[in-house]
């Protein structure tokens, strides 16, 4: 269990000044009550802290971000812990501040008309789409950890998700935010304009940058129509290079209609059907891959429901009179739609518990993909044969979540013994590529060394200098992103 490091005279009067300011229940010091702060979401770290404040307001932020200022104590800000990087969790010299947002989790505002919503950095993400829907509204951002993530980390974070490929990133559903600076002072970015043109957008500063540059404390962020129509279907698609060419097709036949287009691996499938019970499988043939997919529609006319699924069932059957889709499962009802999304949602958990797991999550231009699945493989194939490659995800927008299995028998620790180089090995073909090493989660700690690796020498350099320009004593989040 981690533990919270003796104070140093310093830290203990800013434990004092902390406890005055946030009262009881908004400072915590007790190791069992930190230590779910301290671990990160899959156990790769496991920080220290001086302690770990819980404030209720942007008052509070602002005040303990000022307290800290001055005592030139580092903060780790932190939402739902969901973050994949090692981001939200200090290092291990128990110096630091952990700052939970998980109390600020207020909507302030609705505007249905404006189609916006404002809110707190600790609102959890499925509360805002519930929020929205009441209001019969869509807010589109979704992920698998959407019941814990909280809006500051996904706007930190520039979460993806499901929802990209009709709505966006997090950054394009953000129209304003509310930061407390490193020195402690509020800026108040809340607009909810969809045009502003006045000088630099500085919102893009904070979004993404991890908490390095300042604490997101609430946002304005975009709402949609909700679709008055929806269609799933599972598909098994035998051949890799075909599954990017359907999606163009669906884009066409649907109008533009796909919300949703997620490559499933066999291995994929075969794990879950053995790791989660009640699981089954939505189709028959065995194929080497399977796409989820997902239409919506506006409501249109009273039929919206019927011309969609109409327009899928034919545009099925082109596609299985072409050859490019061998079978295809319909989802009837929500429950069945819950249960072919739960496959999709599963899938990382699953192969966690097959064993020994190495993650890549990279993107390539979307035309490039099966290419690069292909070389991928074939590539670690080779330097360790029998290693199971596992390519998911979001390949709608050309995101592979790139993971890969230990051969069978070989155990995790002799496996992940290779993760640099098998780490090195799948880069290098992304960057060759004109790829990301990072497509949705981040830098954190656990990306670093490739950033420094990779990045280009004047983007590297302009990030060091907005850093410094806004956080000259290297206070917020340190050792994270660069
Ligand atoms: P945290 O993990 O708490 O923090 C993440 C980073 O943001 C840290 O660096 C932290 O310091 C910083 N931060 C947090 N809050 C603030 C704030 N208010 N101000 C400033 N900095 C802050 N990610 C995707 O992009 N797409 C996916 O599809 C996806 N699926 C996932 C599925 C599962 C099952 C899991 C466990 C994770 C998944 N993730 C995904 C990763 C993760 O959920 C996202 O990165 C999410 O946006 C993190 O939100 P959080 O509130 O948990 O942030
Ligand atoms: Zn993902």
């Amino acid at each position: 269990m981690s533990t919270t490091a003796a104070p140093t005279p310093t830290a203990a009067a800013l434990l004092g000044k902390l406890e005055t300011l946030l009262g009881k229940g908004g400072v915590l010091t007790v190791p069992a009550d930190t230590h779910p702060y301290f671990l990160d979401h899959r156990d790769l770290y496991t920080g220290a802290g001086l302690c770990v404040v819980r404030p209720r307001s942007t008052e509070e932020v602002s005040a303990v971000v000022k307290l800290c200022a001055e005592a030139k104590v580092p903060i780790v800000p932190q939402g739902g812990n969901t973050g994949l990087v090692g981001g939200s969790v200090p290092d291990d010299t128990g110096t630091a501040v952990l700052l939970s947002l998980g109390r600020m989790n207020r909507i302030r505002s609705m505007d249905a008309v404006n189609g916006t919503m404002t809110v707190e950095a600790g609102c959890v993400l499925q509360d805002l789409q519930d929020a929205a829907r009441e209001a019969d509204r869509l807010f589109p951002l979704s992920l698998g950890a959407e019941g814990s993530c909280m809006i500051g980390g996904n706007i930190s974070t520039n979460a993806g998700g499901v929802g990209v490929l009709k709505y966006g990133n997090t950054r394009d559903l953000v129209l304003g935010l509310e930061v407390v600076l490193p020195d402690g002072r509020v800026w108040n970015g809340l607009n909810a304009l969809r045009k502003d043109n006045t000088g630099y957008d500085l919102k893009h500063l904070f979004i993404g940058a991890e908490g390095t540059l300042g604490i997101v404390t609430a946002a304005v962020v975009k709402l949609f129509p909700r679709p008055g129509a929806q269609e799933t279907v599972f598909m098994a698609v035998p051949e890799l290079d075909d599954v990017m060419g359907l999606l163009n097709d669906a884009r066409a036949a649907s109008g533009d209609c796909v919300n949703a287009f997620e490559l499933i691996p066999r291995l994929g499938l075969e794990l879950v059907l053995k790791h989660f019970e009640g699981t089954r499988a939505p189709v028959e043939t065995v194929t080497p891959w399977y796409v989820l997919m997902q239409w919506s529609a506006g409501a249109g006319a009273g039929n919206a429901q019927e011309a969609l699924r109409a327009a899928l069932e034919n545009f099925l059957e082109g596609r299985f009179e072409a050859g490019v889709i061998t079978d295809a499962a319909l989802a009837a009802n929500e429950t069945q739609v819950k249960e072919l999304w739960k496959l999709r949602e599963v899938l990382p958990e699953a192969q966690t518990r097959e064993g020994g797991s190495i993650k890549h999550d990279v993107s390539v231009p979307v035309s490039r993909v099966a290419e690069f699945i292909k070389r991928g493989s074939e590539l670690l194939e080779k330097r360790m044969p029998g290693i199971r490659t596992f390519p998911f995800g979001h390949v709608g927008d050309g995101n592979i979540h790139f993971n890969v299995t230990e051969p069978v028998g070989m155990g995790k620790q002799a496996f992940h013994k290779h993760w640099e180089e098998l780490n090195r090995i799948t880069h290098d073909l992304v960057m060759s590529m004109g790829g990301s090493f990072s497509a949705e989660h981040g830098i954190g700690r656990l990306k670093r060394g490739e950033l420094a690796h990779y990045g280009d020498a004047i983007d590297l350099e302009l990030m060091r200098r907005v850093k410094a320009a806004l956080d000259p004593d290297g206070l917020m989040n340190p050792g994270k992103v660069l």
